[in-house]
């Protein structure tokens, strides 16, 4: 099957805490689909387990029909946007976000060519030399978004993208992701606690309450069926 399956997830820290009891679900491929809940109910634990950063105690990701469950982020062919930006504050914006190409082995060539297309697409296209100082917020996140995008990543993971900007900054790169995940075909799952959001930004939402999902659908369908 296609997409990214959840399949029984549980995850406890090791002070005991039990953050994710059993989680089973299906993120469709190039679509958009958000995780939707309140703070501490389990969204950041699970975007980490998806991306490899961290294990399930029990439980399967299968992307693709492979099972990636032991498998480190970096065979897991997708990219990961943090809600602090998270940019090397003493390299410029290329070196920022060349980092993931570097790793890869890419010549400097290749690299520069998928760092100026990743800033077109991100609009901060002639911003290379720029340092992340001389960026505005906005600008910063669109760095971020330009690095993970220029991994050409089958998946793409975004946690709370826009919680550091102003509203009207938030609407606008909003805005831009979900025209780029059209545009590029990407499957994106987008982690946010804020409900409107979440509701103008995806073609499928799956709300998540104290480790669990609540429920699954469509903006259309929960605003029908609340
Ligand atoms: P968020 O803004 O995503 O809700 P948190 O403040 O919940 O951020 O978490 C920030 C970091 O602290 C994360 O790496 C998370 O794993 C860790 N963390 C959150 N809650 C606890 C806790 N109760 N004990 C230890 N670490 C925690
Ligand atoms: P969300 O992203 O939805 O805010 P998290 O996944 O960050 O939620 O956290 C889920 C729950 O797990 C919260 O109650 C949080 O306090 C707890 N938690 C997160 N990280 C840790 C940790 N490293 N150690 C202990 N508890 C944690």
């Amino acid at each position: 099957r296609p997409g990214l399956e959840i399949r029984g997830v549980t995850k406890s820290y090791a002070n005991g805490y039990k953050a994710l009891h059993g989680v089973d679900v299906h993120i469709p491929d190039r679509r958009l689909t958000t995780l939707l809940g309140p703070s501490g109910c389990g969204k950041t634990t699970l975007l980490r387990l998806v991306a490899g950063l961290d294990t399930p105690d029990e439980g399967q990701l299968i992307f693709h029909g492979e099972d990636v469950t032991s498998k480190s982020a970096e065979q897991r062919d997708l990219s990961l946007v943090f809600q602090s930006y998270a940019l090397f504050p003493y390299q410029s914006v290329e070196e920022n976000v060349c980092y993931g190409l570097r790793m890869q082995g890419l010549s400097a060539a290749s690299q520069r060519e998928r760092c100026a297309q990743a800033l077109v697409l991100v609009g901060l296209q002639g911003l290379e030399d720029r340092m992340p100082h001389e960026l505005s917020g906005g600008q910063q996140q669109r760095t971020a978004l330009a690095r993970a995008l220029a991994l050409q990543p089958r998946i793409l993971l975004l946690d709370e993208p826009l919680s550091n900007l102003d509203s009207n900054l938030r609407r606008h790169i909003r805005e831009d992701i979900r025209s780029l995940q059209q545009r590029l075909d990407l499957t994106v799952l987008y982690v946010t606690h804020d409900h409107a959001e979440a509701m103008s930004v995806s073609d499928r939402v799956v709300v998540m309450q104290e480790g669990r999902i609540a429920q699954i659908g469509s903006p259309r369908d929960l605003y029908e069926r609340p």
